[in-house]
Formats: structure tokens, sequence, C-alpha cells
């Protein structure tokens, strides 16, 4: 694998069609690597980015502490076949005009407020330097993925958004770079988070929305979750469910023992 660490070099590279790239932050889990292992089988070459965007912390989040393990990462990727590593240089955020985005005013945009902007205003610029045919993205971050796409058909970009499934610890809880921050028992217990979410999917078709959110809220708080939110929406455009909806998002964003931890499902109805 060769590892790139400036914006002109990797411009430069002729890469093989059709390639794809993963946008990651590092600390890498099982959950990046299932969007690489993907790329490797679907595409002629892989490039993986490792970039700790600042633009998407907000103030109080967990921008200097955020776990870097970057020779384990590299290991991993070498491991799995990866074609390219970028690393960008530490002032790739610097002097970008910011993109708003669509979809973003609802669930984790209303209490991160500027991370989709943030977000957004990266994966553009890894768009337009490196123009690959595909982006991989994890359904874990259901709202970045579908900003992303949103914006890339408006804006006409030739890539191809593909969105992957979400992969879990053993009990349940979708795999975070910020699970590093929780022993094993916390982990195991936050798998709670899932069950909870099935369990209300489960109901969606005999159970008013109201009356769900409601009693999962009152589940999660009571087993010592703090919610954020708990939402159930239109996957399609993130508005309130309606008679035209025919698929919805069951989000959850809660925090157990200062980290913040999100999850989600998405039903077809
Ligand atoms: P991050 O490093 O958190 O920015 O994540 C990089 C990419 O990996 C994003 O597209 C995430 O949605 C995806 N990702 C993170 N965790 C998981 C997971 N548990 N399952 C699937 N994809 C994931």
């Amino acid at each position: 694998m060769e590892v790139i660490k400036s914006t002109e070099e990797i411009k430069s590279i002729n890469f093989d069609s059709p390639f794809a790239l993963v946008p990651t932050m590092g600390n890498l889990h099982k959950g990046h690597l299932s969007l690489v292992k993907y790329g490797i089988e679907n595409y002629s070459e892989v490039i993986t980015s490792i970039f700790i965007n600042p633009l998407q912390f907000g103030k109080n989040e967990d921008f200097s502490s955020y776990p870097k393990t970057i020779s384990q990462d590299i290991q991993l990727l070498e491991s799995l076949g990866c074609n390219y590593l970028f690393i960008p240089e530490k002032n790739f955020a610097e002097n970008l005009n910011i993109i708003e985005p669509k979809f973003s005013d609802v669930l984790c945009g209303l209490s991160r407020p500027t991370h989709f902007q943030g977000v957004l205003t990266i994966i553009d610029k890894f768009l337009r330097i490196i123009k690959p045919n595909a982006c991989l993205f994890g359904l874990k971050d259901y709202q970045q993925q579908l900003i992303i796409k949103e914006f890339v058909k408006r804006k006409k970009i030739k890539t191809d958004i593909i969105s992957l499934p979400i992969v879990r610890e053993k009990f349940g809880l979708a795999m975070s770079s910020r699970n590093n921050y929780l022993s094993d028992e916390d982990k195991k217990f936050c798998g709670k988070i899932y069950s909870c979410i099935k369990k209300l999917a489960a109901s969606l078709k005999t159970t008013s929305l109201e009356v769900l959110k409601s009693e999962a809220k009152d589940f999660l708080q009571n087993a010592g979750f703090e919610i954020d939110y708990l939402e159930i929406v239109d996957a399609n455009n993130l508005s309130s469910v309606s008679k035209n909806t025919d698929k919805v998002l069951i989000a959850t964003a809660v925090i157990y023992k200062k980290v913040r931890l999100i999850d989600n499902i998405v039903v077809s109805l």
C-alpha cells in the first residue's frame, strides 16, 4: 500500500478505473474495514483517507482527544490489500468555502449545528481532488450519507455514493471509534440501544409513532442513558412520516458516561 501525504501527489496519480474512496477519521475498526473490503471486492483500486476533520467538531467536542492509531491503521489496511492511504496535510481544511447541507436541521444537526457543514465541505474537497468513481459510506451515519447523496446529485458530481450496512459489536452496539472510551462491560450494556430500536421497529405497524417514541425514550432513560434524540422520520428526506412514506428511519443519539452514541434502523413500510 502506498501512503500519500500530499494533496499535490494524490492529484497526480492515475488510478486504475473504476476506483473507490473510503473517507475516515482513522482509529479503524471492523465498520471502517467493511467499507474497505467492499471497495476491494467491487473496484479496481481503493484509496482510504484518514483525516480528523476539525471542521466537523463543535467547540466542546473531542477534536483534540480523538483516538489516533495510525500505525495500527496502516497494518490493518495493508493486510486487507488497500491500494492507497491518503493522509492529507494539517492545513487541508483551511481556507475552504463552507458548504451548506440540506437535511441538516434535524436529528444530529440539532445538537451539532455545524457538524454536517464541516463534513460536506471536506467530502466535497476529497471528491474534487481525487474524483473517485465511487465513495463509500456507512449507514451508521445515516444522516451523513443522505446529505452527501443529495449534494452529489444536486451538483451533478460524477461519483456514486454507496451506503453500506452497520457493523456491530457482539452485543449489538454499533461499532464506533468512540466506543474506545467505553469498557467491555459498558459496550455490552450499550447493546440496549440497538435492542430498544429493534423492538420499536417490530411494533411500527401496530402502535402509534408517538407512543412508540415515548416508550423507547422511557426505556433508555430508565436504563441510564441521556437522550439527545429518538426520532422516527421519513428515511428519504428526514421529514415527518406521512401517508406517502415508504421507508422510515428510526434514529437515536444517546449519551452514556459522557460518550455520544448513535444508532438507527431503516424499515420499509
Ligand atoms: P469515521 O471515521 O467515524 O468518520 O467513519 C468513516 C466511515 O466509516 C463513515 O462512512 C462511517 O459511516 C463508517 N462507519 C463507522 N462506523 C461504522 C459501522 N459500525 N458500520 C459501518 N460503517 C461505519
